[in-house]
């Protein structure tokens, strides 16, 4: 047995339709599993990509995927849908705060909760990878919301992985440093903030979506059958720096 396969396997990504999420998806279907790509947007492209289908899941309503799991077998869960407001703390509003929080935290604890209901009542094995952030450990600078949201991810990845561990759900995060996609145009876009982090990531560039797809695969595969609660810096070096 290839321990790196998902062969047979069941994956259900969220924001599937773009950036992370599609390598993620496309990466998953590379290893031999069966994608459901979920998100607000059309996912039609990800599904040319990995063969496999769409769902539609809007986490406006945080409870989204509370029906989603019952009724079938899915094996894997990929929380990566998530969203970025950026404003001066001083300024920053209610509404860029709740929305940021719905979408980055409640929606991945209340997704993981549904998903992991299913599995238990199957008794099956089962992996959720939960997409977190540098700022689950840095502070970052005018994104109150996010680093909020990014730190309770870590946290409740390693709560759930204490609860689930011994009952068959291994539940980890990655922490993706600076990646190639619509959440960070802003920054490639500004010359200075461009030069200042390609600065001082070790590895000399910009992640790109797919460093993340083959971590994602490697933390749902049985390779990582003892890996609980970690989050794995995908980051070219930038928080070794
Ligand atoms: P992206 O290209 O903006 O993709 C975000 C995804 O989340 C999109 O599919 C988006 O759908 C989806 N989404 C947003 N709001 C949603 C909602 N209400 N319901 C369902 N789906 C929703 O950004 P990305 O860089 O790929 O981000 C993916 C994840 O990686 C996020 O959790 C982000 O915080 C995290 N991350 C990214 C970086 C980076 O450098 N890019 C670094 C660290 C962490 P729409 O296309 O319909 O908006």
């Amino acid at each position: 047995m290839n321990p790196f396969s998902l062969s047979g396997q069941t994956a259900l990504v969220t924001g599937a339709n773009t950036g992370i999420g599609q390598a993620i998806a496309a990466a998953m279907a590379r290893a031999g599993a069966h994608v459901i790509a979920a998100g607000r947007s059309s996912c039609a492209e990800t599904v040319a990509l990995t063969g496999g289908e769409e769902l539609t899941l809007d986490f406006a309503d945080p409870m989204a995927a509370r029906d989603v799991f019952s009724g079938r077998t899915i094996d894997i869960l990929v929380n990566n849908a998530g969203i970025i407001r950026r404003a001066d703390s001083v300024e920053f509003t209610e509404e860029d705060w709740d929305a940021v929080m719905d979408v980055n935290l409640k929606a991945v604890f209340f997704t993981a909760q549904a998903f992991a209901k299913a599995a238990l009542a199957r008794g099956a094995d089962a992996k959720i990878v939960n997409i977190a952030s540098l700022l689950s450990f840095q502070g970052g600078i005018r994104v109150p919301s996010y680093t909020a949201s990014k730190h309770g991810v870590a946290g409740i990845t390693k709560l759930l992985a204490n609860e689930w561990a011994a009952k068959g759900i291994n539940v980890n995060a990655i922490a993706p440093g600076y990646i190639e996609t619509n959440n960070t145009e802003a920054l490639r876009a500004d010359p200075d903030r461009n030069k200042s982090i390609l600065d001082r990531i070790p590895a000399g560039r910009w992640g790109r979506a797919d460093d993340i797809g083959e971590a994602a695969v490697f933390l749902s595969s049985p390779a990582a059958a003892y890996i609980h609660g970690a989050v794995l810096n995908v980051d070219g070096g930038w928080l070794a720096r």
